[in-house]
């Protein structure tokens, strides 16, 4: 399975804003982009203007950056959304925010999406009673989704959901945290996703 390997404060430097991919880190002041705010590199200090291009172009790159999705499956996320009901760039964000990764670290289960997709691809998690190992496997209204009964006991869970309710929970879902379970309430409205994306500039990109 692909993955990105570079450093994840990079990716924020490059982008200029959080994109919060360390988990509790992102919070406190040892985060990269509150020590170092400019981009990484010899010439991170320069200024840089971008094209219309570049600048959706930066927009796509963020939000593969943020679900840590590459090319090849964010495309074929595009094309899914331009092919559903409603507004393209709504129904991109929309996907990626259904992916069980997404939903195992919206609930609290993981301090990260990171965390989150080796914890699904691992095992650990169920999706109305069955074991899903796929992190990209899409949620919908009425799901249940909780870890696995060998892993309720894991350290990591267990600490993970033990803080979740400090980092707020989308309105689209539910849980149980003393139970450790959650449940897909309905379908995530764009307001409900909550990231500081500009979707519409990546459905400009797709459409060059
Ligand atoms: Fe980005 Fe800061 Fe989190 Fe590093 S600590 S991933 S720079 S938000």
């Amino acid at each position: 399975m692909a993955t990105y390997r570079d450093a994840l404060c990079r990716k924020c430097r490059w982008e200029g804003e959080k994109l919060f991919l360390k988990g509790s880190r992102c919070n406190t002041d040892k985060c990269g982009i509150e020590r170092r705010k400019y981009a990484p590199g010899q010439h991170g200090q320069g200024r840089r203007k971008l094209s219309d291009y570049g600048l959706q172009l930066r927009e796509k790159q963020k939000v593969k950056q943020i679900y840590g999705v590459l090319e090849r499956q964010f495309k074929r996320y595009f094309y899914m959304a331009e092919h559903m009901k409603g507004v393209a760039g709504s129904n991109l964000l929309q996907l990626l925010e259904r992916r069980l990764d997404n939903v195992v670290f919206r609930m609290g289960f993981a301090s990260n999406r990171r965390q989150a997709r080796q914890l699904v691809t691992h095992g650990h998690f169920t999706v109305n009673g069955k074991g899903v190992s796929i992190p990209s496997y899409l949620v919908k209204p009425g799901d249940i989704i909780e870890p696995a009964a060998s892993s309720k006991d894991a350290s990591v869970i267990q600490e993970n959901a033990s803080q979740a309710e400090h980092r707020g929970l989308p309105s689209w879902l539910e849980t149980d945290m003393q139970n450790l379970k959650g449940k897909i309430l309905h379908m995530p409205a764009r307001e409900e996703i909550g990231l500081p994306v500009h979707e519409q500039l990546i459905v400009e990109l797709y459409s060059r």
